[in-house]
């Protein structure tokens, strides 16, 4: 018998016992939701991408590093071309403004590893938080404080 494979995923077919033979060689697809993938994937009117946590992801079935589904996020190709070359798993691209669909080449940089990103981030958090902070904020929240604690302290008192 020969061996027949889904058109989306390309696992094998199984044939189940409630097929006829002829409902088996016209079966394309292992599952509903592969058929369901590759018609709305090939339909003219399909813009070949979808959003994944806010990431961008380019339907690129050729891309050596693409996930299972064929899929490769827009940020790091848009960064590979501008290099040249394929990024390794390890490398990181950062969206500086912290938009992550906003993919034009001076929103992204390159950081050679997932702990260099960390640090980025926490970085990027402190600098928002002394930002926020100037001295008035301060005086204002500890005088809110103050006053809270008062209104408790008063409150208790009563009873
Ligand atoms: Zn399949
Ligand atoms: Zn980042």
């Amino acid at each position: 018998m020969v061996e027949r494979f889904c058109k989306h995923c390309n696992s094998v077919l199984i044939r189940k016992p409630s097929d006829r033979k002829t409902q088996f060689l016209s079966k394309k697809f292992c599952s509903r939701s592969c058929n369901a993938k590759y018609t709305t994937q090939n339909n003219p009117r399909w813009p070949g991408f979808r959003m994944a946590h806010g990431y961008k992801l380019l339907r690129l079935p050729d891309h050596p590093m693409a996930n299972s589904d064929g899929y490769y996020a827009e940020h790091r190709l848009i960064v590979e071309k501008h290099l040249g070359r394929v990024l390794s798993r390890g490398e990181v691209v950062h969206h500086k403004n912290h938009i992550r669909s906003d993919n034009h080449l001076g929103n992204l940089s390159l950081l050679s590893s997932n702990k260099e990103h960390r640090g980025v981030h926490h970085n990027d958090l402190l600098e928002i938080m002394t930002e926020y902070w100037t001295p008035e904020r301060r005086e204002e929240q500890s005088l809110r404080v103050i006053t809270l604690r008062r209104k408790k302290f008063w409150s208790s008192r009563k009873k």
